[in-house]
């Protein structure tokens, strides 16, 4: 059996390879290492899979989310709702633009910002709600958009796990990250569409939104030398965007085969008495970025360290909830504060999946968890 890993990269870039190592062979003879032909080339390709939607990429996820507030025109001290159960990059740029994070909770269920703990957060103050697609399926966004329209904010929609998902209702059908004011993902290796290095994008359907961004990525400037506005340098690689543009012709079929690998952990761990598989809402697709199921009657982490004597890696996201980490505790939150998210940190565990998985490790994995006493 192959080593089990939470991802493979190399099995991955392995199957493409001719046409990866053209792209970048491409690149280093044209040397555009800046901004080339390839940056625009994956942008409007980006912007095709998003059924049109614009795209202007940057250097990174955590960026895109920065560049996306910049664009909006917030006010130091003004109030950015966001789930308190997520990955620290929304918090950050929320307090490094000297905005305010305020921490809603999340649904036990699909681990994503409950949208009744919304509209009691508001205050004079709220700008923005932050929902975050997390493990791979959208946030339920269409009670969402609805308090931002009655209370006149902004929706950044966090779709670093989750490009290629749908968000559905009887309202709206969309893809992920075309639903708010902005969206945003990564291009982090390990993410559904990975570089080989960092990147990252905005999504949105207004166009003078977009040239915005743009500007902002790009040292606030439309001409060269003509600053109108402060902005930052976050720029998406010419490399990256050549790799990527190969990498996204393969991402519906890289969504199938994740979720081949969910339907096999559903089918074989159902049955485990302390195995919760991850539910899948009704009104989203699921990319399974990470399969997280929920440990319960015994310790979660004795069941991860059992797992990794038997040669399989787990991983928990996240460990220590976004109140009670050091650097946004200024909130003045203690324990108990949020105990859904509290009680996710100390039962979720993430299992390996990823594109190139085998019935092989699946079985082994799951039998392996069926033994544990
Ligand atoms: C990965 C991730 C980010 C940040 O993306 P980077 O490209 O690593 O900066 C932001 N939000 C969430 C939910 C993520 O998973």
């Amino acid at each position: 059996m192959k080593p089990i890993k939470m991802v493979d990269l190399l099995g991955q870039y392995q199957r493409i390879k001719p046409e990866i190592d053209q792209a970048i062979q491409q690149v280093l003879t044209a040397t555009e290492f800046i901004q080339g032909p390839p940056v625009r080339q994956f942008e409007s390709a980006l912007s095709t899979f998003l059924d049109g939607a614009h795209v202007v990429t940057c250097g990174n996820g955590t960026d895109a989310l920065q560049i996306a507030m910049m664009a909006l025109d917030f006010e130091p001290g003004d109030e950015v709702i966001l789930p308190v159960h997520t990955y620290v990059a929304t918090a950050e740029v929320i307090a490094l633009l000297r905005l305010v994070p305020v921490f809603a909770e999340v649904n036990p269920d699909t681990f994503t910002i409950d949208p009744a703990g919304i509209e009691r957060l508001i205050t004079k103050k709220t700008v923005a709600i932050v929902p975050v697609h997390l493990y791979g399926q959208c946030a339920d966004m269409k009670p969402i958009l609805e308090i931002a329209s009655r209370h006149g904010l902004k929706v950044i929609e966090d779709g670093a796990q989750s490009l290629g998902a749908d968000y559905f209702s009887d309202a709206v059908r969309a893809k992920g990250c075309t639903l708010g004011t902005i969206g945003t993902t990564s291009f982090f290796p390990s993410k559904n569409l990975g570089a080989f290095g960092d990147g990252g994008a905005m999504i949105t359907r207004d166009e003078k939104l977009a040239s915005r961004l743009r500007m902002i990525a790009n040292h606030g400037q439309q001409k060269k030398y003509q600053h109108d506005i402060i902005g930052v340098n976050s720029r998406l690689d010419t490399l990256q965007a050549a790799i990527l543009s190969v990498k996204l012709k393969y991402l519906s079929d890289y969504a199938t085969r994740r979720n081949s690998v969910a339907s096999f952990y559903d089918d074989h761990l159902n049955d485990s008495p302390f195995v919760k598989t991850p539910v899948r809402a009704t009104y989203s697709t699921h990319v399974f970025h990470q399969y997280t199921i929920k440990v319960q009657g015994v310790g979660r982490d004795s069941l991860k360290n059992y797992l990794q004597e038997k040669g399989i890696p787990t991983m928990i996201y996240y460990p220590i909830p976004l109140h009670l980490q050091l650097a946004y505790r200024r909130a003045g939150f203690d324990e108990g504060a949020f105990p859904i998210t509290e009680t996710l940190s100390r039962t979720v565990l993430s299992l390996p999946i990823h594109t190139e998985m085998d019935e092989e490790q699946l079985s082994y994995i799951c039998e392996t968890i069926g033994r544990f006493s």
